[in-house]
């Protein structure tokens, strides 16, 4: 047969055929070199592929090329092109028997691809979800567990190669090089075609751990088919609850059977979740903590913050964040506020700050049923304050103003927390008449080493002062913290120095901080003293 018949059915799939050999240099190109690579195919050949292709894409195409055996095709996966920001190609290569090692790759233009090395999560669900949309193929989204690799890899110098090669493999057995991700330690994910055989994927990765010496280490995957009608919107949602479970159960629990078994777990699983969330809510299977808030300008306990804890799980956080995606977090504000009334009705000394969510204060029954409350317990008045978090969720600032004034009538002081932080920001502090503003942590850490935190904390002390609302540093873990704040003219003043949430709300506060504040005073006066003219 001619070879001209051969080069036919090359470039029936290709735009440039090229012929790599053993010592990794273009032995043979031919075919459109200069809208492919960028340079005509007679200037290719002895020019090695490392300085074809971007070198972020050099792991993948190395662990490609290794993991071939003769007659073993790999690809297509879209690489960078060297020298390019805006050129990229599809590459598919082949080793036939009969060619003494060399390798055959099937090049041609491609669209511009993703970030080269494995995906952050977020971006693995994003791409995989636009892959399956365009796919022309059954996809399937496989996982690999490579058990032990962390504790080999610890300590060895080559750790950041060895990653560096084992992305290279997962991308390059990924569905066009594209997405694959790390879903836990030593765990992997990627989206691959359906029709290739999973040993191909294992024994390639076996192959790059054997490479780097690894070869003690045996790799294994389970795969889940991604079929099944789902729409667009939700398939992200399908993939996590995957993810999710592996990231969980590992690979021991067998996998959805599908894309669409997948998103009806999903849809059941939050509403257990809802269901159980639901309940402990309403049988009030939660508890309070107390943490204290102390007055700068003398070092006295001023209130506690009253923060709400489930079972032995530390931070509320996650809950908090279901509860919110749930649509339960105004129940769970109504029953913390309405535990928070019980203590106070308990204890007159005290005052307490619970923290309420933008969602339940744009609601008209959070609000009405806080005034009602207030109203039948005279003896709480004015030792109620809010502290208004996740404000993020408040979409009508108007309203919002309107429904804390309501709670500032019934004598409760109201703080927007987190300010700096996301959502809580300069609209808020314009559009909101509010007592106190909470400083978000971040910007009270490094406040003592000046710079720029210490500057924005010093103006919004400022501004904060012309509109007659108080401030409050959060998250003050040290004396110099301390002192930091103090300078910057912040009145209170709420941090681990002072004390962490604690069951039962602290009646006094620790004698270091008396101590300090004394000898502060103390510091104070006297430079006073020797500044006085007549001194
Ligand atoms: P937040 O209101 O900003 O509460 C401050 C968080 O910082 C608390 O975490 C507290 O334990 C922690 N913290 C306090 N001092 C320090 C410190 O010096 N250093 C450090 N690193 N952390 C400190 P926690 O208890 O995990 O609460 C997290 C968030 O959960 C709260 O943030 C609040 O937004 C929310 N939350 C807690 N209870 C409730 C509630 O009853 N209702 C609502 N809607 N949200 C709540
Ligand atoms: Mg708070
Ligand atoms: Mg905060």
């Amino acid at each position: 047969m001619s070879p001209h018949r051969f080069l036919g059915f090359g470039f029936a799939a290709a735009d440039l055929l090229l012929e790599i050999g053993d010592d990794g240099k273009v032995t043979f190109a031919l075919g459109a070199g200069e809208s492919v690579l960028g340079a005509p195919d007679r200037a290719l050949a002895g020019r090695t592929w490392q300085s074809l292709f971007d070198v972020d894409d050099h792991p993948m195409v190395e662990a490609m090329f290794r993991g071939l055996d003769d007659g073993a095709r790999a690809g297509p996966v879209v690489l960078k092109v060297a020298g390019d920001e805006e050129r990229s190609a599809n590459l598919t290569a082949i080793r036939l028997p009969q060619n003494k090692g060399a390798i055959s790759c099937a090049l041609s233009k491609a669209a511009q691809r993703g970030a080269a090395g494995l995906q952050s999560r977020e971006d693995f669900e994003a791409r995989a979800a636009e892959l399956l949309a365009g796919a022309t193929q059954e996809l399937e989204l496989a996982f690999v567990d490579v058990v032990g690799l962390s504790q080999q890899k610890a300590g060895s110098p080559d750790a950041a190669r060895v990653d560096a090669l084992l992305a290279g493999a997962l991308r390059a057995q990924a569905y066009r090089g594209e997405a694959a991700t790390e879903v836990g330690p030593d765990r992997y994910a990627l989206v691959r075609a359906a029709d290739e055989p999973a040993a191909a994927l294992i024994s390639r990765i076996s192959r790059v751990l054997s490479d780097v010496g690894l070869e003690k280490i045996a790799p294994t995957s389970a795969a889940m088919p991604l079929t099944g009608s789902v729409r667009p919107k939700q398939v992200a949602q399908a993939l996590r609850f995957a993810l999710n479970q592996v990231l969980r159960e590992g690979l021991k629990k067998p996998l959805p059977s599908s894309l669409s078994n997948a998103l009806e777990q999903a849809l059941q699983s939050t509403l257990s979740n809802a269901g159980a969330l639901g309940a402990a809510i309403r049988q009030r299977r939660f508890s309070l903590a107390y943490q204290p808030v102390v007055n700068l300008s003398d070092g006295a306990l001023h209130h506690h913050e009253v923060l709400v804890r489930f079972g032995a799980q530390g931070s509320p956080f996650p809950t908090i964040r279901m509860a919110e995606e749930l649509d339960l977090i105004e129940p769970l504000d109504v029953a913390v506020l309405e535990e928070t009334l019980k203590v106070l009705a308990s204890d007159p000394t005290l005052t307490l700050a619970v923290n309420v969510s933008g969602r339940s204060v744009m609601s008209e029954a959070y609000v009405s049923r806080v005034v009602d409350l207030l109203r039948k317990s005279p003896s709480i008045k004015g030792r109620l304050m809010f502290e208004l978090t996740e404000s993020a969720a408040v979409e009508d600032l108007g309203l919002a103003d309107r429904h804390i004034q309501a709670l500032r009538a019934a004598g409760c002081e109201v703080c927007l927390d987190d300010f700096g932080a996301g959502a809580a920001s300069l609209a808020y502090l314009q559009q909101l008449t509010l007592d106190l503003l909470k400083i978000d942590g971040r910007y009270i850490r490094d406040l003592q080493h000046g710079g720029r935190e210490a500057t924005f904390v010093k103006h919004l002390v400022n501004m904060c002062g012309e509109l007659k609302v108080r401030t409050l540093a959060e998250m003050v873990e040290t004396p110099e913290a301390e002192e930091a704040v103090r300078k910057a003219g912040v009145h209170y003043a709420q941090g681990w120095l002072y004390g962490r949430a604690t069951e039962k709300p602290t009646p006094t506060l620790d004698a270091a901080v008396g101590r300090r504040f004394r000898e502060g005073a103390l510091s104070i006066r006297t430079a006073h003293d020797r500044q006085a003219p007549w001194g």
